[in-house]
C-alpha cells in the first residue's frame, strides 16, 4: 500500500515509534528509524525490519531536541531514499512535578523533545512533500493534547501546542496532496509509561497492579491500556488514500478519556 514511499518516525526504537515503523515498514515504505538505545539492539531491529519487508530500513541517530540534527536527518533521508513522503512526529519525554518546583531545564527540554522538534521536523520536510505534492505528517500527540493532568504542565503543554501547529499546518497546505494530523493516545504501557508506573508505586507504597489499576487507568473509561498495535494502524490509515481528507484532526484513541 505504501511501496515507493519513504518515511521517517522519530522516537521508533521504542515503544509506539517502533510499532509505527514497524507497520510502515510492513505495508511497504522505506522506513528512517530514529531514537537512542544500544547500538546493537537498534541494528537488530533495523536489519530484522529491512529482511522481512519490501523497502529499505535506516537508522538515523538524530538528538530531536536539535533543530540542526533534524535537518540533518531529513536531508540524509532525501539523500538516501530521494525524499520524505511520510513525516511521524513521535519522540516525546515525560516530566512530573508540580509547576512551582518544576525545574526549568526540564520544561525547556520536553519543549525541545516534543514541541519545537515538531515544528523543525516539518519545516525541513514539507518543502519536498510540496514540490511532490503528496505527504502526511502524523503527529503523535496525546490525549494531553486535548485535557490536562495535574503535575505534567510541561507535557500537557507541549502536546496542547503539538495539535495547535497540526491545525495551522493543515491549513497551510489544504489544497495541496498533503494532509498533517495528530493522533492522541490515551495510556499504552511502554517504558515511558513502566517508568510512571514505578514512581506511583514507590510514592503510595501501592503493588503495580494497584497503581496501573487505581492511578494511571482511573481516567481512561476502558481500563485497559491502548495497544501499540492500534495506534499504528490508525496511523497507517491516515497514510493511505481514503484519508486524503482527514487533516487538522486531532483524532483520540483513548479508551473514552477525553469523552468524559
Ligand atoms: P518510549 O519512551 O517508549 O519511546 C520514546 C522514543 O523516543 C524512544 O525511541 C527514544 O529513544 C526516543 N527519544 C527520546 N528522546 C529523544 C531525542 N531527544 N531524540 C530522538 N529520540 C528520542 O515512549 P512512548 O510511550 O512510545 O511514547 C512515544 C510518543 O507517544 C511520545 O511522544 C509520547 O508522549 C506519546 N504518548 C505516549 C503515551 C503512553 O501512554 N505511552 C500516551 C500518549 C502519547
Amino acid at each position: 500500500m505504501l511501496r515507493n514511499k519513504t518515511a521517517i518516525v522519530t522516537g521508533s526504537t521504542s515503544g509506539i515509534g517502533l510499532g509505527i515503523a514497524r507497520a510502515l515498514a510492513h505495508a511497504g515504505a522505506n522506513v528512517m528509524l530514529n531514537g537512542f538505545g544500544d547500538a546493537a539492539e537498534i541494528e537488530k531491529i533495523r536489519h530484522a525490519l529491512g529482511t522481512t519487508t519490501s523497502g529499505r530500513v535506516l537508522h538515523h541517530s538524530a538528538d530531536v531536541g536539535k533543530a540542526e540534527d533534524i535537518v540533518a536527518m531529513v536531508a540524509a533521508t532525501e539523500q538516501a531514499f530521494g525524499a520524505v513522503d511520510i513525516l511521524v512526529n513521535n519522540a516525546g519525554i515525560q516530566f512530573v512535578a508540580p509547576v512551582d518546583e518544576f525545574p526549568g531545564e526540564r520544561w525547556t527540554a520536553v519543549q525541545d523533545i516534543v514541541l519545537n522538534s515538531t515544528f523543525h521536523a516539518i519545516k525541513a520536510a514539507l518543502p519536498g512533500m510540496k514540490r511532490r505534492n503528496w505527504g502526511r505528517i502524523v503527529n503523535v500527540a496525546s490525549a494531553h493534547g486535548l485535557v490536562a493532568s495535574p503535575f505534567k504542565s510541561a507535557y500537557v503543554a507541549a502536546k496542547h501546542g503539538q495539535i495547535g501547529l497540526t491545525k495551522t499546518v493543515a491549513l497551510e497546505v489544504a489544497e495541496t496532496g498533503i494532509t498533517c494530523n495528530a493522533v492522541c493516545p490515551g495510556y499504552v504501557l511502554t517504558p515511558l509509561v513502566e517508568a510512571q508506573v514505578g514512581a506511583q508505586a514507590k510514592a503510595h507504597n501501592l503493588s503495580r497492579e494497584r497503581v496501573i489499576r487505581e492511578v494511571i487507568l482511573a481516567a481512561q473509561p476502558s481500563r485497559q491500556f491502548v495497544e501499540v498495535d492500534d495506534i499504528a494502524a490508525l496511523v497507517i490509515f491516515l497514510c493511505g488514500d481514503s484519508a486524503k481528507s482527514i487533516t487538522g484532526a486531532a483524532i483520540p484513541i483513548d479508551g473514552g478519556w477525553t469523552a468524559r
